[in-house]
């Protein structure tokens, strides 16, 4: 299938040709037609470099209001550098999504500039757990009104000792979001993690 198959607006099928992208990989190929057309869970399994972000990022991107300031979407990623790489791709996947602000919130940075950038209206933030957990404790970020939670490289995350982290911040999304989680592989703590956050979740395997 074409990228326009699988139902993208032409926001995102212009980045996508600026991108050199010709075909949708195979997680974006079973992923995206799921996530454009219901409101379910997901659980993925999928490595690193088959394309994943982009597996979640143009459903987010294509389902998220860029008219209101509200965050509405929440990626949680292992480390710094998964976090910015997710980051910029986001930012170049919406490139024409006009008034889109995707923001970066991880540790060893300036905790300030962060909120920062939080404020002026974020509807996407891509953070690492230890960090998010602390701004929502810090009361300098609100995502009472997230729609879609992403949580990427689940099982690196549980394996860094992120749950409570996890949970945390989960407790402070709302009940009717969706869900939509990633991982390499499908160890008993990603599986409890999918138990207990998701609903029903739909399941796909590249
Ligand atoms: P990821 O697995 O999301 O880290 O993506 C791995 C790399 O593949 C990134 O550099 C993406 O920009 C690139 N990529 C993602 N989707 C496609 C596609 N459909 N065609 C070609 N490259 C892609």
């Amino acid at each position: 299938s074409t990228f326009q198959d699988l139902g993208l607006n032409n926001d995102l099928l212009q980045a996508i040709t600026d991108l050199g992208f010709t075909k949708p990989s195979e997680v974006q190929d079973k992923a995206i037609p799921i996530l454009l057309n219901s409101e379910t869970d997901l659980v993925a399994l999928a490595q690193t470099g088959t394309g994943k972000t982009a597996a979640f990022g143009f459903p987010m991107l294509q389902k998220i209001d860029v008219d209101s300031r509200t965050t509405q979407g929440l990626i949680l990623s292992p480390t710094r550098e998964l976090c910015l790489q997710i980051t910029n791709e986001m930012k170049l996947y919406g490139k024409y999504c006009k008034g889109l602000n995707v923001v970066a919130v991880y540790g060893g940075a300036s905790i300030t500039d962060q909120a920062r950038e939080i404020k002026r209206g974020a509807q996407i933030i891509v953070a690492t757990p230890g960090r998010m957990k602390d701004m929502i404790s810090r009361r300098l970020v609100d995502i009472s009104k997230i729609e879609y939670a992403v949580l990427d490289e689940a099982d690196e995350m549980l394996n860094m000792g992120f749950k409570e982290d996890i949970t945390d911040i989960l407790s402070h999304t709302p009940k009717d979001k969706s869900t939509w989680l990633f991982s390499a592989t499908m160890p008993k703590e990603v599986a409890s993690i999918a138990k207990n956050f998701m609903y029903k979740p739909e399941e796909i395997t590249v």
